[in-house]
This record gives C-alpha cells, structure tokens and sequence, in this order.
C-alpha cells in the first residue's frame, strides 16, 4: 500500500479512504413459501441483477421441492467484486446486510446459504450479525446453513453436492444392472462439486479421462489419478489459480476437444450454457450428468434427446448441498451434530428415492416399492426427465396450495 492506494494483482488499483461510506446494491428474493421456511444463497459477484435473483430464487423453490425438504425458495446478496475488499471491508459489509436484513430473515423464515463467492467464514459473520444482542443465541443457528462445522455446520456439507451427483450416477448404473465400476467420465470444472465428484466416482472405481477448466484442460486415454489431480490443484502453493492446466501427467490439449473425448459420462460442474447444441452433436458419451446449474442451453436438450443421450438434470443432480443444508438446519434445531456416516446415510436414501421418482415419471411407470412412491406424480405419458423434475416439483407445491389452502 502506498498513499492509501492499495495494487492489486492483475486488477488494477483502489483507494482505501478510511471511515468514507460507499453505496452496495444488496437483495434478497423470497420467491415461495409454501413448503417452508424460504432458502437459498448468498451470492456476492459483481454482475449480479435483481432478474438474476428472482431467477435464482425461483430455481430454489422448484430444487427445495425436488429434494423434499420442507423449505421454499429464496436468494440473495450483493454487487461486488469481493476479490477486491480486504477482509475488514468484507467483513463490514457483510455485517451490515445482515443488519438491514434481520426482520426479513429467521430460522424459520428465511435462511440464506453460500453461494458464488462467500462461504463459511461470511455465514458466521451473518450468524453473528443475526444474534447480535439476542438472549437465546443458540436457538437461532439454524438462520443461516454452510456453516463451519465447529459452530453448528454439518459433517458433509462441503462434499454434499459432489456426493450427490455420484449418488445419481450410482441409481443410473444401477437400473442397468451395474455400477460405475470400470466406467470412463470426462468432467468440466474442478471446483467443489466437480473435484468431490470426480474423488467419490474413482473411488467407485470409474476412470477419469479428461477435465477442463478455467485454466487448462488435460486428458489422460489411460485415466487420471483424481487424488494426486486434488494434490496438484488445491495443495500445490505455486498453483495460485487452483486450475488443472499444466498437470504434468496427462496430455494438454484445447477446451474444444473435451468434448470430442469418447466417454460413458460427461459431468460439466463449472458455468451455465456450456452444452450447447453444437457440442451436444459433437458429445460421445452415454451420459450427460449435470453437476452445474444450467449447464445445458434448450437447443443441446434437443440434440441429445435426438442422439438418445441421457440426462441427469441439474436440478436433482446438484440437489445435494441442499439436502444436507436442511439436515443442518435440524440439528441446529435439536442442538445435535451428526457424524459424516449418518449424514451421507440420510442423503443416499433421499436423493436416490427422488430420483426414481423423477425417472418413473420420465418412463410413465408408477410405482410404489420400499424405497419410493411415485404413484401420485406421472403425468399417463412419457416425458424427458428434465421436464419430470418439474413436474415433481410443482406436484408436490400444488398439494400445499390445494390441501393446505395456502395462498399467498
Ligand atoms: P467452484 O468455484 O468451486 O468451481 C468452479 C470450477 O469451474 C472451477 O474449477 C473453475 O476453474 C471452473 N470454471 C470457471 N470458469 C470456467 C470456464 N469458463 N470454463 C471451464 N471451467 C470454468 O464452484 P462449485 O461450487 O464447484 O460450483 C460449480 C457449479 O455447480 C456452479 O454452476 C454452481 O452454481 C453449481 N452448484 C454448486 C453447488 C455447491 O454446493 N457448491 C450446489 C449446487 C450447484
């Protein structure tokens, strides 16, 4: 820092004039409510818009009402870059959205999660802002989920979205009488849920081919070694962008040919429209599981219907974070902590059940067995199962709507 300008890297310089007030734009949608409690992120970027929230909060309700936890829809948050405030200046501003937040918000109101550039440490700021002056603090953890597990966050929060997505992928291999076992996948994206959900499918014995992302993209005919991939990426200190580019044990070649890569499944876990329909006629895979939101445009869900190529739709497949942010939310209720056992019990069962929902529904098959019941959601003919997510969704909000009389 020099004459209070502070040089950041690659981006340029700002003026830290202290105590001077600045304006943030900050939001938070509540977009359903009749399943419970609204809940979504909190996002901090910098292209953020009140349209994008009241898209994403709606994406909430429908993924709440899919995974069956009894919350709603919502998200939120704030336009900024969060990469260029210091950490006094993030902490400041977090703080005081959540001051002006507080009578909109509440354990059993409204509870915000990470998103895009905030995480654990931001949601025990906004914990702290929530309770502030509050009697009863310890009642009232469960006003925001994603939290360090040492202050009320559950075990498998952070692999819960990657594991999942392998639970998915585990159900599609197991309706064809097999298991990923032996398997190949080629992956997009090595953040949170594409790193844990490529560790979880190797440990199921499938082959990593290939990965892309931000930095680079690699491929391996022979298999990538997802463990000392992990190392490479997020243990490294001289690897500062945390990107795949440059992995030594494998082949660098260009984002393009990704997708050109003979595989049994194509996982993206990176940004939204990435499966475009010319990528969805270049695509040699069986299986498109979605980990991202959104990844797929609606002309590549055209393509890969003609090319009869699967889907696991996002809006299941992602569904895990969620989940395990409501088992958070219970034992935040009950004063618990769970073991990572019991959390990952509870969540294989539950999204594997929503998924045979979805997939009877897709296949007009009601059924009732041990595991699930889809009898009151087919709709008496066949649909694609991006369309039976919704359809699952918007059953299961109707019956609140129709037997609860709710209105709103
Ligand atoms: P992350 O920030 O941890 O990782 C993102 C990854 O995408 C990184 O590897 C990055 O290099 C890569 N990437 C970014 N831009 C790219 C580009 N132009 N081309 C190729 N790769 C690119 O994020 P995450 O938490 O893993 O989230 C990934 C996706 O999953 C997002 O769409 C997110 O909305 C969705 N999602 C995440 C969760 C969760 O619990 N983390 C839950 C539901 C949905």
């Amino acid at each position: 820092m020099r004459d209070g300008v502070v040089r950041l890297k690659g981006k340029g310089l700002y003026k830290v004039v202290p105590g001077r007030p600045e304006r943030f734009k900050a939001y938070r949608v509540q977009h359903n409510q009749a399943r419970g409690p609204y809940k979504g992120g909190t996002r901090y970027h910098q292209d953020v818009s009140l349209d994008l929230f009241k898209v994403l909060a709606a994406e909430m309700t429908w993924k709440t009402a899919i995974a069956d936890v009894p919350f709603g829809g919502g998200k939120g948050g704030i336009k900024v870059d969060p990469k260029t405030l210091s950490s006094e200046e993030l902490e400041a501003l977090t703080l005081r959205y959540m001051y002006r937040l507080k009578p909109l918000i509440g354990p059993d109101l409204d509870i915000p999660a990470p998103d895009v550039g905030t995480d654990g440490t931001i949601m025990g700021l906004l914990l702290r802002q929530y309770t502030d002056g509050e009697r009863e603090r310890h009642k009232l953890r469960g006003v925001v989920t994603g939290k360090d597990t040492r202050i009320g966050g559950s075990e498998g929060r952070v692999r819960a979205t990657g594991q999942g997505l392998a639970y998915c992928i585990q159900e599609w291999f197991a309706e064809r009488g097999a298991t990923p076992a032996g398997s190949t996948f080629i992956l997009q994206g090595f953040g949170n849920v594409g790193s844990n959900a490529a560790e979880i499918l190797s440990g199921l014995g499938a082959r990593l081919l290939a990965v892309n992302d931000s930095g680079g993209t690699i491929f391996n005919p022979a298999g990538i070694d997802v463990n000392d991939l992990v190392s490479y990426v997020y243990d490294n200190p001289r690897n500062l962008r945390r990107t795949v580019g440059g992995y030594p044990k494998a082949q660098q070649i260009s984002k393009t040919d990704l997708f050109d890569i003979e595989a049994d499944i194509c996982i993206p876990a990176a940004l939204g429209g990435e499966i475009t329909g010319p990528v969805a006629e270049r695509l040699k895979c069986k299986l498109v599981a979605e980990g991202a939101n959104d990844p797929t445009t609606p002309e590549g869900d055209r393509v890969m219907a003609k090319r009869g190529i699967e889907l696991i739709p996002d809006i299941i497949g992602n569904a895990g974070g969620v989940t395990v942010s409501y088992y958070e939310w219970i034992q935040n209720k009950r004063m618990e902590h769970w073991s990572e056992t019991e959390v990952n019990g509870r969540l294989e069962q539950a999204i594997k059940s929503n998924y045979r929902i979805i997939r009877d529904i897709a296949r007009n098959m009601p059924r009732r067995t041990a595991t699930h019941n889809s009898s009151r959601y087919t709709i008496g003919k066949e649909i694609d199962m991006r369309t039976a997510a919704m359809v699952l969704a918007l059953k299961r909000i109707e019956a609140h709507y129709q037997l609860e009389g709710f209105s709103q």
